[in-house]
């Protein structure tokens, strides 16, 4: 069976890795695929993300990273994916989640969505948190891949560990 898991990783976090290498165990098959959304303006363009994926996940050989634009179900059947993976966090993730899990399957029947739980070490992060410490030159090497910590930084203009805070009276 081949999951396609796809989802913005703007940029990938340990906690999206961890995903990864759990799904790779269960399927055949797992392609990584990182959403070109128009309406959103990353940090990191799509070759870099499909780039900085590709150097965490080189020890896992059944997993391949790609992009895509357009419905996700239609991708997922180009690719002869029977699965559709996604994350859950916390209970708002659900909200949204089901919500997509239920338009996808009114789109194409044969197309199931699967959740994994994120592991407890890992449920409070999101690419967002990453960059909103990096950019204050806060410490991420335990949210993100060592080739991820070394890009966001240099995109942030920053060196870690963390700057000293500066405080206006
Ligand atoms: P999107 O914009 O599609 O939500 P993300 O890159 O934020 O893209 O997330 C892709 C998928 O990974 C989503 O299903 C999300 O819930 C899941 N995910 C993100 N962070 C984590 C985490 N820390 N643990 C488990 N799943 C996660």
């Amino acid at each position: 069976m081949i999951a396609i898991y796809p989802g913005s990783f703007d940029p990938v976090t340990l906690g999206h890795l961890d995903i990864i290498e759990r799904a790779s165990r269960l399927f055949e098959q797992v392609i990584v695929s990182v959403l070109c959304n128009p309406r959103k303006s990353p940090l990191f363009d799509v070759p870099h993300r499909i780039a900085q994926i590709q150097a965490c996940t080189g020890h896992l050989p059944n997993v391949a990273i790609e992009s895509f634009t357009g419905l996700t179900v239609e991708y997922a059947r180009l690719r002869g994916a029977g699965v559709l993976l996604r994350g859950l966090r916390v209970l708002s993730d659900f909200e949204k989640e089901l919500q997509m899990a239920h338009t996808n399957k009114t789109l194409c029947d044969e197309l199931e969505t699967v959740f994994l739980a994120t592991s407890t070490e890992y449920s409070f992060l999101s690419s967002s948190v990453v960059k909103e410490i990096a950019q204050f030159g806060g410490m991420v090497d335990h949210l993100v891949p060592v080739n991820v910590a070394q890009d966001i930084y240099r995109c942030f203009n920053k060196t870690p560990p963390a700057a000293t805070p500066n405080i206006t009276p």
